[in-house]
């Protein structure tokens, strides 16, 4: 009989060796140690003890040293654990940013003698812990201090590798402490970045089953249900985010960790990650080109959810064709197209042209394949649209009652940064979006000037 596990918490998810699933796979994904509540981060020694380690090595920056690296620190003593500690220093200004600079100065002072990467910290500090504990072959026990992004039992770490921001395949922490009396006292645009990266499940659920329908890509209704219901309880306690009130904290949290846990068992990044999150991947990247900063994720996918909805609201007004299908692959202009790229992306144009070379998403007879299959199942694709998204206006208020930001000037991009990403975040990786889609049935024109129209009433 198959196990269902929708229901679960993140710790009864991880304890045990996995689940045969109605959709005839086993997911699964073993942490070693995982508390989540009130005085978990108490639990640090505990957590040492269980991963079987003697000598761990803290890794802080000075803002997480003061939330919790320090009483890290008193808890080991106490215990009469040895331990070392590392405060990586910030080159420039308050923020650490997750580059070789950070990754060296981690491993150049890492003790050999030490069995144990404790990360105390959130987004940088957990990346950057996940790379230097899969190349010293160490385990990784992550004590957070905002629950502010979805990477926390993830698999993977998001680096800016030569100024290109990458998704690197590592190991999952081993060990997990989220303490929801410290999370309540992370800064509030750290809390709003928790929903807002949570509030881009609605879309990523969506798109995700878009891809099942047009490409026949793997889908499982049990980890669905799990990202459903965590979002569902997310969206239930929002308005106690503003007062700190730890349900709502609580349940972004799970929310958070149970995005992480969604995508070890799939197998890929869909339950928790789709066109939004690529709003925030182009952002960065046009960050990075033109040497500025860029502001937390979740806010960053807030905005992007907020977009996102907006298209794929008018997309249920549409009705698509394979005449218009026809009429755009034939009059696409390559040279256009690469001189775009070059002007959206300056420097990393080349890589992009490289990767065109490679996955030949232009071509026109691959384009007109696919949006056959799109044509042909519209109906389908708009009962979809309608029974997992909320309105734009909903998403739009949720972000106004929580205080997250609704204005792209609001996070430092432009209204032509928003609609570049639309547009060209099809062509920066080979996943296919909600973007992508738009431009196989080539609605591309009329779903930008749509969103033009939109971003002037946010
Ligand atoms: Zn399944
Ligand atoms: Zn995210």
């Amino acid at each position: 009989m198959a196990d269902h596990f929708s229901h679960l918490s993140s710790k009864e998810l991880t304890v045990k060796n996995g689940f045969d699933c109605g959709c005839g796979r086993h997911h699964g994904m073993h942490m070693k140690y995982l508390d989540i509540g009130k005085g978990a981060a108490d639990k640090v020694p505990e957590a040492v003890l269980a991963l079987g380690c003697k000598k761990p090595m803290v890794l802080c920056d000075k803002n997480t040293y003061e939330a919790l690296g320090r009483k890290v620190s008193t808890l080991l003593s106490e215990a009469g654990i040895e331990y070392k500690i590392f405060i990586i220093p910030c080159p420039k200004g308050d923020k650490l940013e997750p580059t070789e600079y950070t990754v060296g100065s981690a491993v150049l002072n890492f003790d050999q003698s030490c069995d144990l990467v404790i990360a105390v910290g959130s987004g940088v500090i957990n990346d950057t812990a996940r790379v230097l504990s899969t190349t010293t072959k160490v385990p990784q026990l992550t004590v957070g201090t905002a629950p502010s992004m979805d990477g926390y039992a993830s698999a993977s770490s998001s680096m800016v590798v030569n100024n290109v921001k990458q998704t690197l395949p590592l190991k999952a922490p081993e060990g997990l402490i989220l303490d929801t009396d410290v999370l309540s006292e992370a800064p509030m645009k750290m809390l709003c970045a928790g929903l807002g990266d949570m509030l881009g499940k609605y879309t990523a659920l969506c798109e995700w089953k878009l891809a099942a329908l047009f490409r026949d890509e793997n889908y499982c209704e049990e980890i669905a249900s799990l990202m459903e219901n965590s979002l569902c309880k997310v969206t239930e306690n929002a308005k106690g985010l503003k007062a700190r009130d730890q349900g709502a904290v609580e349940a972004v949290t799970e929310g958070l960790v149970n995005s992480g846990i969604a995508m070890a068992f799939l197998g890929n990044s869909r339950p928790a990650s789709g066109q939004e999150h690529y709003f925030s991947h182009c952002w960065e990247m046009f960050a990075l080109d033109r040497g500025k900063t860029y502001e937390l994720h979740g806010l960053q996918v807030g905005l992007g959810t907020l977009y996102t909805v907006t298209i794929l609201d008018k997309l249920k007004d549409i009705k698509p064709s394979m005449d218009k299908v026809m009429g755009s692959a034939s009059s696409f202009d390559e040279n256009k197209w690469e001189n775009e790229i070059k002007r959206v992306f300056g420097n990393t144009a080349g890589e992009i042209l490289a990767l065109e070379d490679r996955l030949k998403q232009n071509d026109a007879e691959g384009r007109i394949r696919r949006a056959a299959s799109i044509v042909s199942r519209w109906d389908e694709a708009v009962k979809i649209i309608s029974e997992s998204i909320p309105s734009p206006q909903c998403i739009y208020d949720m972000m106004k009652d929580a205080g997250i930001p609704t204005r792209p000037e609001d996070i430092g991009v432009s209204k032509q940064d928003v609609l570049d990403a639309f547009v060209y975040s099809r062509n920066i990786r080979d996943k296919y979006l909600l973007s992508s889609m738009v431009w196989d049935i080539g609605y591309m024109d009329e779903m930008r000037e749509h969103l033009e129209k939109a971003l002037d009433s946010y």
